[in-house]
């Protein structure tokens, strides 16, 4: 099959290799569509700390977001069939350990993660072979395309989920790229009465409001935290930071309500990052992290075929895999908007 595989730090290259061996348990899917996410540029320069600490190793074959249909099952597979439309978990679990059995298998020690940890295969290729237990079918009514981004929706979703909204709240949710698009669309969804997007694009922002997102701020053009207080009168009660600056979590200490909570969904530059903790403790408040996406996908799913999560507007373009270094190119000049690059294989 075609794969994209990193050599090493910023080498791509584009190339014929064997496909995957499918284990009993698995089954082997022809790929879709691939997403296109930051954390496939840190494995491009070597940034990422799995790479760093050595659990990740050069060649790798990148992508963790993906859509597809099954085209073969292992002997031991069950409820799954060829023809499936399929998408599936970035963490894959081992099934057996504490972390696994209670449902945190993004925390399992043996877990490897598609794309990345321990060398699992990515899908910036024709084909990939996935655990059963980690597969989702796709939900009729919605398209491959759009299935595509199920992973940064389930990941947005945990991350709403671990807020725990009050019926009636206002959020604030920092960083207009896909996980802060589907973050502030899954707040609406689970009781906000206003959700407020913060970002760095008018057109991201644009689209926001066309899905449903009641008020935006441009952080270069106005302080969130002081604009925040001013549309929810006295500050919102939950804030989900995805944008992954310093400064936007200092920004969510001082926007947010006393007895509110921050729930960060990102990673910060730098091994450890001050907080302004006595604001924290002044206010009451909580600060939460968030990893992954454990136990979100069939929500998401669910949320999207019932047309209620609008990912369409996300999909800023769709490109052929053979393309990535233009992906790249793209992604690092700035200059054009986008919100979600998918990838087509041949
Ligand atoms: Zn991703
Ligand atoms: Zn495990």
């Amino acid at each position: 099959m075609k794969a994209i595989r990193f050599l090493r730090p910023e080498v791509i290259e584009y190339s014929e290799i064997p496909l995957p061996q499918v284990k009993d348990n698995e089954v082997l899917a022809k790929i879709a569509y691939a997403g296109f996410c930051a954390t496939d540029i840190e494995l491009l320069t070597g940034e990422m700390v799995h790479i760093k600490n050595g659990n990740t190793t050069y060649p790798i074959i990148p992508g963790h977001e993906w859509s597809g249909t099954i085209v073969a099952v292992g002997s031991h597979v069950h409820g799954f069939a060829v023809g499936d439309r399929v998408t599936s978990d970035v963490s894959l679990g081992c099934g057996e350990c504490e972390a696994c059995r209670q449902g945190h298998y993004n925390l399992c020690p043996n877990r490897e993660v598609i794309g990345s940890y321990r060398n699992r295969q990515g899908v910036f290729a024709q084909y990939v072979a996935v655990p059963q237990r980690h597969l989702y079918k796709i939900p009729d009514g919605l398209t491959l395309e759009q299935a595509a981004l199920a992973e940064p929706a389930a990941t947005a979703a945990y991350a709403v989920t671990k807020a725990q909204i009050p019926a009636g709240a206002q959020v604030l949710v920092i960083g207009d790229g896909p996980i802060g698009q589907l973050a502030a669309q899954l707040a609406n969804l689970a009781g906000a009465s206003r959700v407020i997007l913060a970002g760095s694009w008018d057109e991201k922002l644009e689209i926001a409001k066309q899905c449903g997102i009641a008020d935006t701020i441009n952080y270069h053009r106005e302080d969130v935290a002081q604009r925040a207080a001013e549309l929810t009168h006295g500050g919102p009660e939950i804030i989900i930071e995805t944008s992954g600056n310093n400064s936007a979590l200092d920004s969510a200490v001082r926007a947010l309500k006393p007895t509110g909570r921050i729930v960060a969904v990102s990673w910060y530059n730098g091994a450890t990052l001050e907080v302004a903790m006595n604001t924290l403790i002044v206010k009451d408040a909580a600060l939460i992290g968030s990893l992954a996406s454990p136990n979100s996908f069939e929500p998401v799913l669910r949320y999207m075929a019932a047309g209620k999560l609008n990912v369409q507007p996300l999909i800023t373009h769709v490109m052929p895999m053979e393309q990535l270094a233009d992906v790249v190119k793209l992604v690092r000049e700035k200059k054009e908007m986008r919100i979600k690059i998918l990838l087509k294989p041949e």
